[in-house]
């Protein structure tokens, strides 16, 4: 148990470091967790208040990260980057969410994101090794551009985008319906069909581009929440690249998504959310403590009804929190507490990918708990909690992003079920596989015109594909 919990100097307003897993961090985290609360005092929070209201996106915030060294969070030393775990990423981004801006975590995630699929295949790739120094140093900001538009929140389907292999490098084409901080950032991680793609959407590859290679309309985001995140499509069109700006080779996109993309991405998400759900409760804290009735002479936080919201609160965040650090933990153990230096020894090692489901449900109990807490907080908080002065109403609005973003909650639940009732094959991510039990049973409704018919469409079809 760490010492007393301090905003500005002050003890602080919310829950104490007795509610805190710090059993968990090691001493050098634990610093980096308290000089990181304190920079979310000074600079992120108040930046967060007017990125949220004036829809701006947040380099102030990235700046002040990078002046603690954590746009190079999991870079290793070699890169000048701070080497650290995925419970140090998870811890970063909770104390993000919960201490500074959502709009931040959201931008940093995606660039960590980005920054990990470099990781992955960093090795003898001097372009890569020179983008992983510049990070802290340029405060050079990375994204991550996959949501295709043909194929909405199945992000991993880039039907619209395409690549070929020209003299010297490659052509690359992308249509991304979405990407945060697009236009703002520095570098682009994108995935694309491969070069040599012949149908078989599995076949994927992921290339490096820099600003003045994209085109997107900066500032046109104007939604709901997550104001400052500043995601809008991106549109990358006939940009000729030189060779090591594929990384990792050919075909390497799918395994770049199990093994670096989507572990991260789901760990940092469920930080975010869970950040997000503290926060509502210490702001939560902080108002019912404070608001008197005076007819009856109580506190609000004196009521059960209110007590037992948080409570409720309390616990499932909790739940989701050590769910989330157990499986930071569990990524740790199975990647030599996070070296990437193991896919340098060995390229085909895919230690985090097996353990994929795991890294889904994260994601899903962080975004659905969200919801609920950011809602009871809300009512716990009455008519002062609607106000946009509490500071409430944006983690509300900003809470609600993390159950559309890819993978949706109704796609990770899916995937879940169907894998606890049918096995992993049955998810058929690119659409592969034929649903027998489905076609023998619309076969059967055809009557002897309808399948003659059918029959002859097919026919016509194997003829087009034997003349091709
Ligand atoms: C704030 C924000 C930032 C983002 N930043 C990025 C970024 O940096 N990079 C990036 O690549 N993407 C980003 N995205 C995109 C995100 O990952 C999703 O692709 C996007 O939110 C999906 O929206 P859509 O309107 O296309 O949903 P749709 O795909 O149209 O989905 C509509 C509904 O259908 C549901 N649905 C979809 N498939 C199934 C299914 N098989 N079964 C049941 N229901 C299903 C969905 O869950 C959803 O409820 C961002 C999104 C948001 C909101």
């Amino acid at each position: 148990m760490s010492g007393e919990k301090l905003w500005g100097g002050k003890p602080f307003h919310g829950l104490g470091y007795d509610f805190d897993p710090q059993w968990l961090l090691t001493p050098e985290q634990k610093d980096l967790q308290a000089k990181l609360i304190e920079l979310c005092h000074t600079t992120l929070r108040p930046n967060a208040i007017v990125s949220d209201r004036e829809r701006i996106f947040p380099r102030k915030n990235m700046e002040a990260l990078a002046s603690l060294g954590l746009l190079a969070l999991h870079v290793p030393k070699k890169y000048g980057g701070l080497a650290q775990n995925h419970v140090c990423v998870t811890m970063v981004l909770e104390t993000i969410g919960r201490y500074g801006c959502s709009s931040t975590a959201l931008v940093y995630s995606m660039h960590l994101l980005a920054t990990a699929a470099l990781l992955y295949r960093a090795e003898g790739n001097a372009e890569i090794e020179k983008v992983l120094r510049r990070l802290n140093k340029d405060v050079f900001i990375g994204t991550s551009s996959y949501s295709d538009p043909e194929t909405g929140s199945h992000f991993w389907y880039p039907m619209a985008s395409r690549a070929e292999k020209i003299d010297g490098g490659w052509k690359v084409n992308k249509r991304s319906s979405w990407t945060t901080s697009g236009g703002y950032a520095d570098f682009y991680v994108a995935q694309t069909s491969s070069p040599d793609f012949k149908g078989n959407f599995a076949d994927l590859s992921v290339f490096l581009l820099y600003k003045d290679e994209i085109r997107a309309t900066t500032s046109s985001w104007d939604a709901m929440g997550m104001q400052g995140n500043q995601s809008g499509p991106i549109t990358i069109d006939n940009v000729e690249i030189p060779h090591d700006r594929m990384i990792g080779p050919p075909g390497d996109g799918a395994k770049s998504n199990d093994e670096a993309v989507d572990p991260l991405g789901l760990l940092m998400f469920s930080g975010t959310y869970n950040g997000i759900s503290l926060g509502a409760i210490d702001i939560a804290k902080m108002q019912t403590t404070r608001k008197v009735h005076a007819d009856v002479g109580m506190r609000v936080c004196d009521y059960p009804t209110i007590q037992d919201y948080v409570g409720e609160c309390v616990m499932d965040t909790q739940a989701s929190r050590l769910y989330a650090f157990s499986i930071a933990r569990l990524m740790d153990d199975v990647t030599e507490n996070g070296d990437w230096s193991l896919h340098e020894r060995d390229p085909n090692a895919m230690p985090r990918a097996q353990y994929l489901p795991w890294l889904w449900q994260t994601k899903f109990i962080a975004c659905k708990n969200v919801y609920n807490v950011v809602d009871k907080m809300l009512q716990a908080c009455g008519g002062t909690g609607y106000k946009k002065d509490l500071g409430l109403e944006r983690l509300v609005r900003d809470g609600k992003a993390g159950w559309v973003m890819g993978p949706t909650n109704e796609v990770l639940r899916q995937f879940i079920g169907k894998y606890a009732l049918l096995g992993m094959e049955s998810l058929d991510y690119w659409n592969q596989q034929v649903n027998e039990r489905v076609l023998n049973n619309e076969l059967k409704k055809l009557d002897a015109a309808g399948k003659r018919r059918l029959m002859e469409s097919l026919a016509a079809d194997l003829q087009q594909q034997a003349a091709q």
